[in-house]
């Protein structure tokens, strides 16, 4: 993981005149570092040894801080736990079925789509999101490998 992007979100967060706490600057850490888009809650047990007095909502304050100034995107999924992606460059995410860990693919911005959304209903569109599910390598090997 490179130093860069901690110093570069560290300075966003300055520009923003947002306060950089201790448990602020870990979290981010700990996102810049995780491919894995973790939930507020992998975060917490992530990195309660080091914090011992954070709580839950400590984390999911810092993460809305951190949204608001466009450091980190929230993906929700239904009624299950919101995940949270530093990525914040434009990209696709491919989700196991079995697992559910979502990856990161690179695909040109499908920018049609939403051009033709706004021509066909009207709508001024903000943003889409797309999804491929499947199974990940991990989970598909031999059954015996299975839970
Ligand atoms: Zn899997
Ligand atoms: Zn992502």
């Amino acid at each position: 993981m490179s130093e860069t992007r901690l110093d570069d979100a560290i300075n966003t967060l300055k520009e923003s005149g947002v306060r950089i706490t201790p448990q602020r600057h870990a979290v981010l850490e700990y996102l810049l570092n995780s491919m894995t888009h973790p939930t507020a809650d992998e975060i917490y047990k992530a990195l309660e040894g080091k914090f011992p007095n954070m709580s839950v909502a400590t984390v999911y304050n810092n993460l809305r801080v951190l949204r608001e100034i466009g450091l980190v995107r929230e993906l929700t999924y239904g009624d299950s736990s919101s995940r949270f992606d530093c990525n914040t460059s434009e990209h696709y995410h491919i989700i196991c079925n079995e697992c559910g860990k979502i990856v990161d693919f690179h695909y040109p911005t499908l920018d049609e789509v939403e051009s033709l959304a706004e021509q066909v209903t009207g709508f001024d569109v903000t943003y889409h999101r797309m999804e491929i599910y499947g199974t990940c390598e991990g989970c598909k090997g031999p059954a015996t490998q299975k839970h």
